[in-house]
């Protein structure tokens, strides 16, 4: 699938703008499904340290016929493992895990404010990118007073910052800072953890362009420039999701999704978790 978007990041590495996310897949059934999403054209898998399945994904990306220079790989550091040389010890487990020499994006998944380790684990990071063990680097559930802060204290900007974000939670504040300071945004639950599909707009619009609710709320984020990566167990669905690269949704459209927004969240605050 060459019509999947790729988008720049601040050092330079191209992200393709739509993956695939294993979070809460079992672990029995992530290799398959890794292995499903790429044979349906996926190039991009989203997982972590805290999911229990990066060894599951190594074996599903192994499993396909794509080589591992074609797929881009992020990973999360776990919340107990923040500190400098602790989180560089975490990398080179995943590494091992996943059975390849690098990542293309490595995450810090929560700021952990309570531990208050986490400009020492960004310079960590950074180590990390210089050494080539990741590509780039990012952070995850940052808020902007999160974000100067490791601006202050140290060097490079994170590539991305990965937050909820779906049409009952939209995060146009925090996106425009992202904006003005280069940060990409990946929207985790892009679907609302299912919590928006039967919508009544939504299923409207569904019907309009002839396609499924998830499938409409992907397109919105992909025109909105986010990077987004459903997940799904079902072979069906990993299927569906993909297939949003051949048809547009019209700027009302996209104006009557924006008045969705009600302040749901579907997962915790960065500001009280952990
Ligand atoms: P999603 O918004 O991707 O929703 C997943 C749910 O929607 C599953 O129950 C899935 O069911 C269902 N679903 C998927 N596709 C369809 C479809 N076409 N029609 C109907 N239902 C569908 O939620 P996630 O929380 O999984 O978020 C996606 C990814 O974001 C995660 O996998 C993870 O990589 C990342 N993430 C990151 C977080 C962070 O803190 N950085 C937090 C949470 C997620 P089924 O599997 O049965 O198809």
């Amino acid at each position: 699938m060459d019509n999947i978007p790729k988008i720049t990041l601040n050092s330079g590495v191209m992200i393709p703008q739509f993956g695939f996310g294993v979070f809460q897949i079992p672990t029995e059934d992530t290799a398959a499904a890794v292995r499903t999403a790429l044979t349906e054209g996926y190039r991009h898998i989203d997982t972590a340290q805290m999911y229990g399945n990066e060894r599951e994904v190594g074996e599903g990306i192994r499993q396909s016929d794509v080589p591992r220079e074609e797929v881009f790989i992020t990973t999360k550091l776990a919340n107990d493992r923040h500190g400098y040389d602790e989180s560089i010890t975490a990398l080179r487990e995943s590494l091992q895990r996943m059975g390849t020499e690098y990542v293309d994006l490595y995450l810090i998944h929560w700021p952990n404010p309570r531990a208050d380790k986490y400009v020492e684990t960004w310079r960590a990071f950074e180590k990390l990118a210089a050494d080539g063990h990741t590509r780039s680097i990012g952070v995850s559930n940052f808020q902007p007073a999160g974000l100067d802060h490791l601006a202050a204290q140290t060097h490079t900007t994170p590539d991305v910052n990965q937050i909820e974000l779906h049409p009952l939670f939209q995060q146009r504040e925090l996106k425009r800072y992202h904006t003005e300071h280069g940060i990409a945004t990946e929207a985790w639950s892009p679907i609302a953890q299912g919590a928006v599909l039967d919508d009544p707009l939504i299923t409207e619009l569904a019907l309009r362009h002839g396609r499924s609710p998830a499938q409409v709320i992907l397109r919105w984020h992909i025109q909105l420039g986010n990077i987004v990566f459903p997940k799904s167990s079902t072979s069906k669905r990993i299927k569906e999701n993909i297939n949003i690269f051949d048809f547009e949704l019209a700027a009302d459209e996209m104006a009557m999704i924006a008045k969705l927004d009600n302040g749901t969240r579907t997962g915790p605050d960065p500001k009280s978790f952990p």
